[in-house]
């Protein structure tokens, strides 16, 4: 599903090394974690994944597409294949619950009526059917988070990546995503996730991948959020 070989990032404007020669492979159906401190590359490895942002050097290949000689036509069907979730949501303040995960699939051109079952069948799998008519403002941050989930799923990827999906929230309702993200996960979807929280790391035992200073230091198969 993703197949990194000797990636290295620089960030030009300040020469920083962000990610320096990572080599790293994620099968189909994988749940891996990303850990590792604040600028240790974890968010740039993401970036990377998504094509926010391009490598230095190094292969990048995500669901057999050649993410570094990607095309600007290719792009769009690169975040199509890609379910993509953030700390802070980046809902859309002026749409509804239902119009912020349809407009992911407008973005596909997707006919009216595929749309309409696709968005109430991904809001029932985040428990909010009957939420579909509030703004985001009106939603608590877990609530919101649901809504981000739903639209990054939207369009059936093989892939979720997702960068401190519970960053801005409280345990119990981070619980709520990460049985979220397990369900998905069992259905067979890959899922990569950046984050901090050492329970959800601890307590799940999937495979962990630590980055340090840029480099993957450590590549465990049920492995803990410290592996000392
Ligand atoms: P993490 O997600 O683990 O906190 P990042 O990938 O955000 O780490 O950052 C890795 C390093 O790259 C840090 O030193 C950070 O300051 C630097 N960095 C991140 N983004 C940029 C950018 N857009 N421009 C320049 N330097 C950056």
């Amino acid at each position: 599903m993703i197949h990194l070989k000797n990636v290295t990032k620089i960030y030009r404007q300040n020469g920083v090394v962000a990610l320096d020669d990572v080599t790293l492979d994620v099968e189909p159906g994988e749940f891996v974690f990303i850990v590792g401190t604040s600028g240790s590359g974890k968010s740039t490895l993401m970036k990377l994944l998504m094509h926010e942002e391009t490598a230095t050097a190094g292969e990048i290949f995500v669901d057999g597409r050649d993410v570094v000689r990607l095309s600007r036509k290719e792009v769009p069907y690169l975040r199509r294949s890609l379910g993509v979730i953030f700390q802070d949501f980046r809902l859309l303040e002026d749409k509804t619950v239902y119009e912020n995960v349809a407009f992911a699939m407008q973005v596909i051109e997707a006919p009216q009526k595929i749309m309409q079952r696709s968005v109430n069948a991904v809001l029932e799998i985040v428990g909010l059917r009957e939420k579909f008519k509030s703004f985001p403002a009106q939603l608590s941050g877990g609530e919101q988070q649901r809504v981000a989930i739903a639209r990054a799923i939207v369009n059936d990827p093989k892939l979720v990546i997702a960068d401190e999906p519970t960053g801005n929230l409280d345990p119990a309702t981070s619980w709520d995503i990460i049985d979220i993200f397990q369900r998905i996960n069992a259905a067979g979807t890959t899922i990569v996730m950046a984050t901090h929280d050492r329970d959800i790391v601890n307590r799940l035992k999937k495979r962990v991948v630590e980055i340090e200073g840029g480099k993957i230091i450590r590549d465990q198969i049920r492995g803990r959020y410290s592996g000392r």
